[in-house]
């Protein structure tokens, strides 16, 4: 089954303690369509201007993306540059140019129409909502939102969420949405206000998931080296979403906790090189070697 994917087409420019390298792919969407596309097809929808590398084109046709959906209009491509500081988890964001985004209104190919499962990649949330209504009949939605979002179109989050399945944010939006300090009780109350399921990220400590009456909570893979963890959010979603879809019908709360770890398996891939890097190279056989390890290590025993 494939999954549609909305979102931000990016060129980034990222600074880290030690390396800095500009105008490399980037966006919400793109992280998550490769993520996904580990596991299912992909059908992608954004925009990008007319100085984006065709070369983009023809990679996702090697890997089941379908590009139909991606505008390519007159201008620049959206820009974002950002700089991490020396634990490689504090973001300062140093500029955004939304130039072709600024006018976005996606358009969906008839072939998209009847896609069962979607993925709103982060952008605004009455984007996410125009995609949605334009989806015959969506069996299963995922959502990602960010901090900016919920500090200025709360409204419209707040419109979205009854339509989404599975919500996936970080811990500090999740504070920021519900003024709870406790995650618990954060996870519980966003459940509250629509998605069935919510997964709240916390970076190098992992992932909580809350379900009606279930709850997963799945380290991080240990790594020791960090390249840059640009569009580690992005790329849990993609593949989160993208072994949901491959599940289809088995939707039960195992296959949840399964697509949690392989989620987290591939943003552990992502943050190892810049950009989008280490995710071109990858391969299924990597991805599953580490899902065993993982695994195996979040499993424990209580020794009486
Ligand atoms: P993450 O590291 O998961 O927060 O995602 C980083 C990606 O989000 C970068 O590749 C940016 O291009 C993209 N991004 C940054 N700001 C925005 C925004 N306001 N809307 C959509 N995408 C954004």
């Amino acid at each position: 089954m494939s999954v549609l994917i909305v979102g931000s087409i990016a060129l980034d420019t990222v600074k880290t303690p030690v390396e800095e390298h500009a105008d490399q792919l980037g966006g919400s969407a793109s992280y998550a369509a490769l993520g996904a596309s580990f596991f299912s097809p992909v059908k992608l929808v954004g925009v990008v201007g007319d100085d984006f590398p065709a070369s983009e084109f023809e990679f996702w046709k090697t890997r089941q993306i379908d590009a139909e959906g991606v505008q390519r209009v007159k201008g620049r491509t959206f820009r974002w540059s950002g700089e991490y500081a020396w634990d490689m988890n504090t973001r300062e964001t140093k500029s955004i140019s939304l130039n072709v985004f600024e006018h976005f209104r996606p358009e969906l190919p008839a072939s998209y129409r009847s896609s069962d499962f979607v993925l709103l990649a982060n952008i605004a949330p009455a984007l996410q909502a125009h995609v949605l209504d334009r989806i015959e009949k969506p069996r299963f939605v995922v959502a990602d939102t960010m901090d900016l979002w919920i500090e200025t179109a709360r409204a419209d989050l707040d419109a979205l969420l009854p339509r989404v399945d599975l919500l996936i944010l970080n811990d500090s939006e999740a504070r920021e949405l519900t003024k709870e300090t406790s995650l618990i009780r954060a996870g519980r109350r966003i459940r509250d206000a629509g998605p069935k399921y919510v997964a709240i990220k916390k970076g190098e400590h992992g992932a909580l998931l809350f379900g009606e009456d279930e709850f997963f909570s799945c380290g991080a893979y240990p790594l020791e080296d960090i390249h840059d963890p640009t569009g580690a959010g992005d790329t849990f979603a993609g593949g989160m979403a993208g072994y949901l879809a491959a599940a289809g019908g088995e939707l039960n709360f195992a296959a949840f906790r399964r697509a949690m770890i392989y989620g987290s398996v591939l943003a552990s891939f992502n943050v190892e090189a810049f950009s989008l890097e280490r995710l071109r190279t990858l391969t299924k056989r990597e991805i599953e070697e580490r899902y065993q390890v993982f695994r195996a290590m979040s499993q424990f025993e209580v020794v009486a």
